[in-house]
């Protein structure tokens, strides 16, 4: 008997880096939903389209190929691991996801990915729309400024300089409210989700909060 584990929650609420941990203590595999919005962001991107322009986003959806393997995200047969968390696709990827259509196209493989599997999923709908089922449901958030500071230490790793602290943390603003406001799965804690404030706590509090639970 499979199982999987629903993860969502606001902007940089730390839904990937716990959820990565999570599926490695618990074996399972895990997939992180966000990368494929951003995957078909980037790809609008560098084919000089707006990503507010619909008919044309849709167009190059179709022939747009999505896959994860070993922890790695694929873009038409490509790994883009690094490309996707650029900051300029973060602005824009909120664009993307309103798209019901993109949505229906993501929810599916997504579903598909899930079947027979033990998998940890992270996002902003999985709880309430890609996996309802999920034996455990956790909802993650933390203060804006708290998001913002991790956002920005991520960033400045990943050696992005243009990076301002305000800046970021009124694109995480921006973002959150566009996900949450969007008619089409909007961002929202499921009401059999369990909701954990990360802000003071450490990455190895907020795993070990997840383990306990799914193990009893
Ligand atoms: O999780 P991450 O920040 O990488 O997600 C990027 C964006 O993708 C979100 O801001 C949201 O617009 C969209 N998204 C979504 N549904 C999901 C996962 C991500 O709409 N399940």
């Amino acid at each position: 008997e499979c199982y999987s584990i629903a993860i969502d929650g606001p902007a940089s609420s730390g839904k990937s880096t716990i959820a990565k941990e999570v599926s490695k203590i618990l074996n399972m595999e895990y997939i992180d939903t966000g990368a494929m919005y951003r995957a078909l962001t980037w790809k609008v991107l560098e084919n000089n389209l707006d990503p507010k322009d619909k008919k044309l986003v849709l167009k190059l959806l179709e022939t747009t190929n999505i896959d994860f393997k070993d922890g790695n995200i694929y873009l038409d047969g490509k790994v883009i691991n690094d490309e996707i968390r650029l900051n300029y696709v973060s602005q824009s990827v909120s664009y993307i996801a309103i798209i019901p259509e993109v949505r229906q196209k993501m929810v599916e493989l997504q579903q598909n990915m899930a079947r027979c599997k033990n998998i940890v999923m992270d996002g902003r709908d999985i709880g309430t729309v890609v996996l309802t089922n999920a034996k455990y449901k956790f909802f993650l958030t933390a203060t804006i400024e708290e998001r913002a500071l991790r956002r920005y230490k991520e960033l400045n790793q990943n050696g992005d300089k243009e990076i301002n602290l305000k800046v970021l943390e009124e694109d995480i603003r921006k973002r959150d409210k566009i996900d949450s406001n969007r008619e089409a799965d909007p961002l929202k804690q499921a009401e059999d989700a369990i909701l954990i404030d990360t802000t003071e706590k450490s990455i190895k509090e907020v795993v070990d909060a997840i383990v306990l639970c799914v193990k009893g």
